[in-house]
């Protein structure tokens, strides 16, 4: 069994929304940081999962009807608040990471690619060529702008076969209940299929030199409504690929850590935000 070392979770950009939209009782509004988590891995090197935001944002949404993504959820990007600015701040320099493994395709995940070196792209391909397959209206309404992942970085993509995940009997929530991927055969990392959120939708178990942490991306916007059992507003489960999975996959992560002492984490959760600011 290997460990993850220097496990890092940095903010990479914002948007913006009422926070009502998350399940709290709240109608100010609040910032969703897009975080990613940076590791370095004994024999496969330093590795980020997700990449926020970049720049390239603002050339991807420019025409319609991907603007209106811009207009639902508008961000905060500029040379700080972006993939490239954070890593900096955190002392990341980019041409040393070994690969990107990508949790889904939304925008706030994705749109920091193009800053990015050369670089293997471990990705989910099957939702994305399906994702890619789809008409404009579509594409926006699955929260996916084509122009965030161009054809030319297919060259980069390692995939992520979906017959990779397996859900098998055994006793713990996560083996029995999820679907799961052991990564790289050591338990360091294990993909977590999560559907309902988005297409390929996917958690990570991060086993870290300070313990097990599951980081569960966009499973939840605000872990504490989760774990009080909360359903999200209507106008909020249509953000959803499918609000009656997202509901059962919220109950099983419930579940899971009731039964277990693993701290769960969510990207855009407040309470990530305590993280962010002191790292291990
Ligand atoms: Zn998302």
């Amino acid at each position: 069994m290997s460990l993850l070392r220097n496990v890092k979770f940095i903010n990479a950009g914002y948007c913006s929304q009422v926070a009502a939209w998350t399940g709290i009782s709240s109608w100010k509004w609040a910032k969703f940081h897009a975080v990613v988590v940076y590791f370095e891995h004994p024999t496969h090197g330093a590795f980020l999962i997700d990449t926020g935001y970049g720049e390239e944002f603002y050339g991807a949404t420019k025409k319609f009807p991907y603007r209106i993504y811009r207009w639902l959820v508008p961000p905060t990007i500029d040379t700080e608040h972006c993939l490239a600015g954070s890593l900096k701040k955190a002392g990341i320099d980019p041409k040393q990471l070994d690969g990107v493994i990508l949790s889904h395709f939304h925008p706030d995940h994705i749109a920091g690619l193009a800053s990015l070196p050369k670089i293997p792209i471990h990705a989910r391909i099957q939702p994305l060529e399906q994702l890619r397959k789809m008409r404009p209206m579509q594409q926006l309404h699955h929260g996916f702008i084509p122009g965030l992942f161009p054809s030319e970085r297919d060259g980069d993509v390692v995939p992520i076969d979906e017959d990779r995940f397996r859900q098998c009997e055994s006793k713990t929530t996560l083996t029995s209940q999820f679907s799961t991927f052991d990564y790289w055969g050591d338990e360091s990392l294990t993909l977590v299929d999560l559907p309902g959120h988005a297409l390929g939708h996917t958690g990570f178990l991060l086993n870290t030199e300070h313990g097990r942490k599951f980081y569960i991306v966009d499973a939840a916007w605000n872990v504490e409504v989760l774990l009080q059992g909360k359903q999200l507003p209507r106008i909020a489960r249509r953000l959803q690929t499918g609000y009656d999975q997202y509901w059962k996959t919220q109950q099983l992560l419930k579940q899971f850590s009731d039964e277990n002492s693993i701290e769960l984490i969510a990207c855009h959760c407040p309470r990530t935000q305590a993280t962010v600011r002191s790292p291990e």
